[in-house]
């Protein structure tokens, strides 16, 4: 099963767990024993926040979050050194460079006003904003995450489910956190590579970032799908550019400026196609828009 990122449909914030069986069972936390579910490679998709750091902080909307490893079995103090190479660790930072939501849940505990009096209680939507590696309490290097809740939430739609209806995906929230599973599939494809004009932005650790840029938008009034066939993988400026009526793209996959000269070529993997009705609805959108 590929790693889900966003809430489950069936899930809401504020929701009552009784134990780590009953958050795996939800698909609000996989993992019954790690606070981080995730990898470098993919990215965490959820942590468990309850009180077995001494360094963690939990603001209500933020969170100062220490990751994983160095800590000792039966109590809340450290007893070596925290990596960033760590796979919980490693996937948090991913999410940081992607933009990936990170489901909270808080466990309780007494230390925190936010935490659930008794089992689990699901906080919603974060972005991992930051993250340092420091000097904790007990002596020892931690790596400390600050996770930043995300407002706007009550419209989310849950991400990576191929069956959400696009009709109801907000445009609120930035694109970069709307990523679908197909979209980071397209991404992966590339290599992160933009697909106008082969830039590849590359992050800490050798982590890329591109975005997946739906040529037909989402969500009403356009109605475009949320499928490889109309997802190209671009940089964030030819992105932005596509998406503000500054760049346009032929039927051949040629690009053309908003003065109608060629500008460039898509570069397309054999296992990847755009649909040229996408492209046009675009065009068409844009020019009757002038
Ligand atoms: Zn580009």
């Amino acid at each position: 099963m590929p790693r889900f990122f966003g809430t489950p449909t069936d899930v809401h914030v504020g929701q009552q767990f009784i134990d780590r069986r009953d958050l795996h069972e939800a698909a609000v936390h996989r993992p019954l024993q790690a606070g981080i579910s995730g990898t470098k490679a993919e990215g965490a998709d959820s942590i468990v926040v309850s009180g077995g750091y001494g360094d963690d902080e939990d603001h209500g909307d933020y969170i100062l979050y220490t990751g994983h490893g160095g800590k000792d079995l039966n109590s809340p103090r450290q007893v070596a050194n925290q990596s960033i190479d760590a796979p919980g660790n490693a996937g948090l930072i991913t999410s940081m460079i992607q933009g990936f939501p990170v489901r909270v849940v808080r466990g309780a505990h007494r230390r925190s006003p936010y935490a659930p009096p008794a089992g689990y209680r699901y906080a919603g939507l974060f972005l991992v904003a930051d993250f340092i590696e420091r000097s904790g309490k007990d002596g020892f290097t931690i790596v400390q995450f600050r996770l930043d809740r995300i407002p706007e939430q009550e419209p989310y739609v849950a991400i990576a489910s191929p069956e959400a209806d696009p009709a109801f995906a907000t445009t609120v929230v930035s694109r970069r956190i709307r990523d679908s599973l197909v979209a980071r599939e397209v991404k992966a494809t590339y290599g992160y590579s933009c697909q106008a004009c082969g830039t590849s932005i590359e992050g800490f650790g050798g982590r890329f970032y591109a975005e997946g840029a739906h040529v037909r938008p989402l969500g009403r009034p356009h109605l475009g799908a949320d499928i490889a066939t109309n997802i190209l993988c671009l940089c964030p400026n030819h992105h932005t550019q596509l998406d503000n009526g500054g760049l346009f793209i032929r039927n051949d996959m040629t690009l053309e400026g908003t003065d109608g000269t060629l500008v460039g070529t898509l570069t397309f993997k054999k296992k990847h196609l755009l649909l040229a009705e996408n492209a046009q609805y675009h065009r068409e959108f844009w020019t009757q828009a002038s």
